[in-house]
This record gives structure tokens, sequence and C-alpha cells, in this order.
């Protein structure tokens, strides 16, 4: 059988201060030197993919979901420890050289040791050898051989990757699964659990656990027609907080969770509320995981309707997607259950989409022609001739455009290509990666 591994995640935990954020820039800045970017994803993120010696994770910074109320931050971080060793696959424990052993450090530290998932402490602001006895003191948390770094000039970052990524190859392979995985991802309270009632036509979620597998979190299994689909980890749906940026961040923790292991995600929006930053950011996590998807705007029952509502609401929010406006729409009441069968039938279509291929002479036939119309203007004196297409891969496409001078391509031509493409050969609701390679 073959056998598939998800990406792992690893959060970074600590108090306050203790260099969260600088660490997770040092961990992101080395893999964007590397990796182009994806057009039309906001930059200020809290989690990121980070490349190292042949191993992939993804990293999520707690740190960017510390509330600024006083009197719930303490309390918030220790949420974030418990969501942390529930949901990521390794957990770094940041604490401070300089500041020294804390009292949270510990309380944070007796949460993190009731987890069997790997716990890598990291004992920061670690700038030369003399201070490297300082990480002895750390020892106490009871938590293994504490790592010294120093995530501002980097000393010690490298050797501190080698150890996480090495914990991931003892990671249990998961069978692979041919059923159509699909998550229903979006923020707080868009109705996501109850969409998936709806689904499942009835109050309680009837859940089944992954056998032989105890990282796995619990999918939902739904018959549609005749074809059992999987709703992936319909369990995380129910994790409850008072604190708001503890639910936005176990919201993220799960949201990047789901993506990695679906095969198609459902964008939950709130027709009583507009697009907003949040809602953008998961739009931004699912193109980063590159992952076809279907927008749902739930709570349709609110709207007050008259003739052009839907055709209205349907333009503002392919305006707002900009680049990723190609994602189908459905609007959908998990309350009456309007059209929350459309959800799975789109997610179904979406995944053939995903599938197809198209052959090298169709595609050279088809997008030679646009591209002699509309050739590649390069920045320099050299012209860049593309002599031919092929697609490399399905689910998602990849195509493949040989030229002369890859690496002189503008985004925009990019851009021109992937409109092409559509175009002539739909993929709605599916990303479309585009490479320019020598000939
Ligand atoms: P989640 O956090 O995304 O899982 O959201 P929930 O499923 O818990 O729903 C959040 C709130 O929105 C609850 O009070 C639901 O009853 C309500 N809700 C969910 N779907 C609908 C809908 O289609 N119409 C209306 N009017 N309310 C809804």
């Amino acid at each position: 059988m073959t056998a598939q591994t998800a990406i792992p995640i690893v959060a970074i935990v600590g108090r306050p201060n203790v260099g969260k954020s600088t660490l997770f820039n040092r961990f992101i800045g080395e893999r964007e030197a590397i990796v182009f970017d994806t057009p039309g994803v906001t930059r200020d993120r809290k989690y990121g993919t980070v490349e190292w010696a042949g191993s992939t994770f993804t990293v999520i910074d707690t740190g960017g979901y510390v509330p600024r109320s006083e009197d719930v931050f303490e309390q918030a971080i220790r949420e974030q420890a418990h969501f942390a060793i529930e949901e990521a696959d390794a957990v770094v424990f940041l604490v401070d050289a300089i500041d020294g052993l804390n009292p949270l450090d510990k309380e944070l530290a007796d949460i993190l040791r009731m987890s069997r998932k790997p716990i890598h402490v990291a004992v920061n602001k670690v700038d030369g050898a003399k201070r490297d006895q300082d990480d002895a003191e750390f020892f106490a948390l009871g938590l293994g051989k504490p790592h010294p770094i120093a995530a501002l000039g980097g000393r010690q970052v490298g050797d501190f990757l080698d150890v996480i990524t090495n914990g991931f190859s003892r990671r249990p392979r998961i069978p692979k699964d041919r059923r159509l995985k699909i998550a229903i991802v979006g923020k707080p309270n868009v109705g996501k659990s109850s969409v998936v009632n709806a689904l499942l036509g009835v109050k309680r979620q009837v859940v089944t656990d992954v056998p032989g597998t105890t990282r796995d979190p619990v999918d939902a299994i739904l018959t549609y027609e005749g074809e059992e689909i999987v709703l992936v980890d319909t369990a995380g749906l129910r994790k409850r907080s008072k604190i708001v940026e503890s639910i936005e961040f176990y919201s993220a923790l799960r949201t990047l969770k789901a993506l990695e292991r679906c095969d198609v995600a459902v964008i939950l929006l709130d027709a009583s509320e507009g697009v907003d930053k949040q809602d953008v950011h998961i739009v931004d996590a699912v193109v980063e995981h590159r992952r076809s998807a279907v927008i749902a705007v739930n709570k349709w029952d609110l709207v007050d309707k008259e003739t052009n509502t839907a055709l209205q609401y349907e333009r503002a929010i392919r305006d707002r997607l900009g680049l990723h406006e190609h994602f189908p729409i459905v609007f959908v009441s998990a309350l009456t259950r309007q059209r929350v069968a459309k959800i799975v039938e789109l997610a179904k279509e979406v995944d053939v989409e995903q599938r197809r291929k198209i052959t090298t002479s169709k595609l050279n036939r088809i997008l030679m022609a646009d591209i002699e119309q509309t050739p590649p203007s390069a920045k320099g004196p050299k012209e860049i001739r593309i002599k031919y297409v092929t697609q490399v891969r399905s689910a998602p496409p990849l195509f493949a455009f040989f030229c002369n001078e890859p690496t002189l391509v503008q985004e925009n031509y990019r851009r021109f290509l992937e409109n092409r493409i559509r175009h002539h050969f739909g993929f709605a609701g599916v990303p479309i990666g585009i490479a320019f390679k020598a000939k």
C-alpha cells in the first residue's frame, strides 16, 4: 500500500519577549531566499513553511496570538500550550537565557510534560560560548536537553533545526485513503460545526476514529450518493475558549492541520458579515498550501434577498479575492440546510477538475498562439522565447514552459499565462502552478 505523510506542524510556545517571533522569522527567512513567493499572499504571517535539509514543516508562532489585556494573557499562553501539544506534531518551547528560569516557564513546562509529542527546549539569547553554561538551569524543566541558540544572530539555529527535523523521521505513516477528503475551514463562528452537522443530517456529530493512529484528528464519514466522503478533523471544530486570541490561535492551527490532510477545502464565509482580514488569511493559507477549494457563504437565511443579491454578493467576494476569484461560490444555510448538499457536489467537481491532465499537443496548439500574439517582455535587452509547454503534474496541475531565459520572465506574464490556461481549460477552484524552465 502506498503511504503519505502530511507536512508536520511545529508550534513555538513560550512567554512573551523570549524571542518567539524572531525565531519564527529566522526559520522562515531561510526559506524565502530559495522559494519563490506566492503571488497575492499577505505578508504579515504567523505561520509559514520551513524547508531544512530535505525536510519541510509548517511553523506557527503562538506569540502572534497573545492578548493585550493583562488579566488574560497568562491564561491564554497556557491554553495555547495545551492546544499546541494536542494539535501540533512537535513543540518548540522557547525560554530566555538572560531572564533565567521564570515561574511561567515552569508552569508551561508542567503542561508540556504531559504530552507524548516531541518537545524541544531552546534557550534563546545565548550569544556567545561563555553563555553556554546558562542553559544548564533549564534542565530543571524536565524536558530533556535544552538547546542554546541565538534567534537574532542565528547562532546554533541550524543545529536546532536538525534536532527538530530528525524527530520527524519517526512519525507514523498514514495509509493512503482513496476517499475524497474535504476540510471545512473558516474563522470562528462562521458555522463550520453547523455545516458539518447539516451535512451529516444529525444534531450530534457522528465521528469515527482513524484506526491505528493516536496523532490523527477525528474524521467524520459522510455517505453521499453511495460514495464515502471524509470530512477532515471534525473533532477540532468543537474546541472552545473564552479568550479571543486563543480561539484564533486554535483556529489557525486547526486550519493548517486540516489543509494538510484534505483534497479539497471548503472556505466558509458568513453572509451576515463582509469578507474581512481573517477570511483573507484563510484564503491565503489555502493558496499557500496549494489546495483546491470552493467557497460557501453560510447564514444565507439572514440576508434580505432581492433579485440580484446573490449576484452582487458574489461579485463583491470575487473583487475581494483578486487573483483567487476562480473559486466556485455557493450560498448556503446550515440552519435551513438550503443548498448544503451543493457544497459536496462542488467539492467533487473541483476534485475532478484538479486531476485533469491536458495533453502536450493540445496545450501547445492552443497556448502557443496566445504566446505568439502576446510574447513575454524582458526587463533587459535579451529577448525571451518560449518554445513549448507541457503539464508535468496534476492534482494540482503544474505547467512547465520551456524557454531560453527562464529567470527573466516577469510576474505579470506568469499571471497572463495562468489566465489563458483558465480561459481555455477551466480549472475553476484549482491552483495552477507555472514553472519556467531552460530548454
Ligand atoms: P464554527 O465556530 O464555525 O464551528 O461555528 P458554529 O457552527 O458553532 O456556529 C456559530 C453560530 O452561528 C451558532 O450560534 C450557530 O447557531 C450559528 N449559525 C450557524 N450556521 C447558521 C446559519 O446558516 N444561519 C444562521 N442564522 N445561523 C447559523
